[in-house]
């Protein structure tokens, strides 16, 4: 099927007030042309090289998102034009990322990432890390950053109830959360293979790759 067919398919099971972000990572520009023609405007991207030059060459309107880990070293080449930055996950990155977002006279949305699958490698912070870091005296200072809501992501297992379990916590963090901070509204969880338990558990925000793109060839 083709890219415009995905979306649309994708588009019509997804509630109005769940946005799409569409995962171009490893996509060539003629992909990401073909759903921009299809109308999507939000892509995610998981490396900041790649989103940089993918920014370059696209129509101006597009909304870039960053979903991967993001290394503070790399955070000045996208300050410039970053929508929203989903894998913030230590207060040191979003000390870098106010920094660099000052030097565009810019505020950058950003989301905290919380850490609920069962694997280690999955990066993020836990309940008590997150209110410590809402709570400190250094956040309070960062005035180019705006926090809007939380990203996880789910343990990668076909086990159904362990996926809901693990987006429910979330939600139930994202509701706690919602008393220190009232003004969030991102809940981004859910991927191409989770996004359906995602939303049944509360998600604002599905990050969906392969089902509109096609498997990723990782070379
Ligand atoms: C790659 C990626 C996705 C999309 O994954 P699919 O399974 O292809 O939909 C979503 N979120 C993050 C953080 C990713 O790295």
């Amino acid at each position: 099927m083709s890219i415009k067919q995905n979306l649309q398919n994708i588009k019509n099971t997804l509630p109005n007030e769940v946005t799409l972000v569409a995962v171009s990572k490893t996509k060539p520009i003629l992909d990401l042309q073909e759903a921009y023609n299809a109308g999507q405007r939000i892509f995610g991207e998981n490396k900041i090289q790649e989103m940089v030059q993918k920014w370059e060459t696209l129509p101006k309107d597009i909304e870039w998102h960053m979903i991967g880990h993001v290394q503070r070293n790399k955070v000045k080449y996208m300050a410039e034009f970053v929508s929203l930055i989903h894998g913030v996950d230590s207060l040191k990155l979003l000390t870098e990322i106010n920094k660099q977002a000052a030097k565009h006279n810019r505020i950058i949305p950003c989301l905290l990432q919380i850490h609920i699958a069962t694997e280690e490698t999955k990066f993020g912070l836990n309940e008590e890390e997150l209110i410590a870091l809402l709570n400190s005296k250094s956040y309070e200072n960062l005035k180019n950053i705006e926090i809007k809501g939380l990203m996880g992501m789910a343990t990668f297992t076909s086990d159904e109830n362990q996926i809901k379990k693990e987006f429910s916590s979330l939600k139930s963090i994202y509701n706690n959360t919602k008393n220190i901070l009232p003004t969030i509204t991102i809940l981004s969880m859910g991927m191409s293979g989770d996004y359906q338990i995602a939303i049944k558990e509360g998600s604002t925000m599905v990050r969906i790759g392969s089902s509109i793109f096609g498997v990723r060839n990782y070379k």
